[in-house]
């Protein structure tokens, strides 16, 4: 694959074919989606992996002529009368390594911004969602040649040969361990990557909180796709004294949006066996230490679904796994504060998180956490929908990855921002030509204190 300059127009069909794509394999998709996860909601699948997609190619086309223009600066008085301005131009072949969790969804949207900034993309997707990595490589393939889009298939072996690729940008979405080595890799090329990483996202609720709407959208964010979302509130941070009020409002929810346990419809299954051991080994380990458990029922799950019901786990101890690990599954802890302060303090200790969920009516309450936090991204008063909004940057801070997408950040990201100087004919630039002669020095002199 090379890299060549792409027009207006080249991009702008790139983008149809894209959205082409997506509307011809929707069913293909959603079967696949459906297969890959056991279970899997068809609504679940058209808004949160199709309807994100489609959305973000759509903002891409909308905003792609005025994004490309050139971005004229002003030019200091000395260099006048040239002109300056920045170019965005494509940085070549990017990279595109996604994981599983939005099979369609992570592999889709920062396509669109690699394609709408002009660029060739090859894209690695995960092996956990075969059937969907399938769909995504025989339909991309019928859309786009060869030479503009690729998809390679395989499993971790493949994905390391590919951070290896002397791309000119990866982005790669998965967890802090793997993002770490895949940023080692990228370096011996000094391949700039964006890495999309993982964490725990807390979501806080403040003294000033509505508790029943806090808990109604923590549950939500917490059990759509059944956890299994970067974003998703990991643990809630609740006052002591509501920790009650707060518990029997979650599990009244949890039971009002899956009246079947993890056998409704609307319930996602989980991607595979051993990310199922994994929440199992979770809930062994809480339940181990006397530490209160509410789950939903586990009863009647067909035999051909993989799934774990939601569970809330009340004040475990904070050496527990569930505390120490991203959770990505739909357990949520419930952990207790006594000030604010301490819960400031609780999420200020740990690794910065890729999302935090301020749950608080007071303006104060709201404002001290935007001022005093560091996290990818926030949510005040909802879980998880911060991403959905295309016209935001979504990436995130120390541990939980750097650089950022979407909307104008995905088209930025895969650019190369180049800055152009057009000289004029006429210019003082002679000034600076030797020999250096007693009048050339003071209209330098002039020139130092005008820049
Ligand atoms: P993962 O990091 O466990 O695996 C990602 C992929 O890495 C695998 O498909 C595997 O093929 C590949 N891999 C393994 N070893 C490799 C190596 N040495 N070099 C290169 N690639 C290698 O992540 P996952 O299970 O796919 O996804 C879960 C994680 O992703 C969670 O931590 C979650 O928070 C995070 N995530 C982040 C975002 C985001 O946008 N920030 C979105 C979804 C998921």
């Amino acid at each position: 694959m090379t890299s060549r300059t792409a027009d207006f127009e080249t991009r702008r069909a790139w983008l149809d074919s894209l959205e082409a794509f997506l509307t011809d394999f929707e069913p293909q998709l959603i079967a696949a989606m459906q297969a890959d996860f056991t279970h899997r909601s068809r609504e679940e699948c058209l808004s949160l992996d199709l309807g994100t997609s489609i959305s973000q190619v759509r903002y891409q086309r909308r905003h792609l002529k005025w994004w490309m223009r050139k971005r004229y600066v002003l030019t200091p008085m000395p260099f006048w009368p040239a002109r300056a301005y920045t170019q965005a131009t494509p940085r070549g072949v990017v990279g595109i390594m996604a994981p599983w969790n939005f099979p369609v969804y992570l592999a889709i949207a920062p396509l669109a911004a690699a394609l709408a900034a002009g660029n060739r993309v090859m894209i690695k997707p995960s092996e956990l969602a075969p059937q969907t990595s399938k769909v995504l490589a025989e339909g991309l393939a019928q859309y786009f040649s060869a030479e503009v889009v690729q998809v390679l298939l395989g499993g971790a072996d493949v994905a390391a040969a590919f951070s290896a690729l002397p791309f000119d940008h990866l982005l790669f979405t998965g967890s802090t361990d793997v993002g770490r080595k895949v940023a080692m890799a990228a370096a011996q090329n000094l391949t700039p990557v964006t890495l999309e990483l993982g964490g725990k996202s807390p979501a806080v609720v403040m003294p000033s909180a509505d508790l029943d709407q806090a808990a109604r959208r923590i549950i939500w964010g917490k059990t759509a796709n059944a956890g299994q979302i970067c974003v998703a509130p990991d643990y809630a941070l609740v006052p002591r004294d509501q920790m009650d009020a707060f518990v029997t409002l979650a599990e009244s929810y949890l039971r009002a949006f899956y009246p079947k346990g993890a056998a409704s419809n609307d319930y996602c299954g989980v991607i595979s066996e051993r990310h199922l051991a994994r929440m199992d080994d979770l809930l062994t380990e809480v339940e181990a230490r006397d530490v209160k458990v509410v789950q939903l029922s586990e009863d009647n799950i067909p035999d051909t679904q993989r799934k774990c019901a939601p569970a809330l786990v009340i004040d475990p101890p904070l050496d527990c796994a569930v505390m120490t690990r991203e959770i990505f599954g739909p357990i949520l802890p419930i952990v207790p504060y006594d000030t604010v302060e301490q819960a400031l303090n609780f999420v200020k200790t740990r690794d910065h998180p890729l999302a935090l969920y301020v749950f608080a009516q007071d303006k104060e309450d709201q404002d001290l956490w935007l001022e005093r936090s560091t996290s990818g991204g926030v949510t005040i008063n909802d879980t998880v929908i911060h991403v959905a909004v295309d016209s935001l940057p979504f990436g995130g801070v120390g541990a939980s990855g750097y650089g950022a997408y979407h909307g104008k950040a995905g088209f930025e990201t895969f650019s190369h921002m180049k800055p152009v100087l057009h000289q004029a004919k006429w210019n003082a630039m002679s000034l600076t030509e030797p020999p250096m002669t007693g009048m050339k020095k003071r209209l330098m002199k002039l020139a130092r204190k005008l820049m």
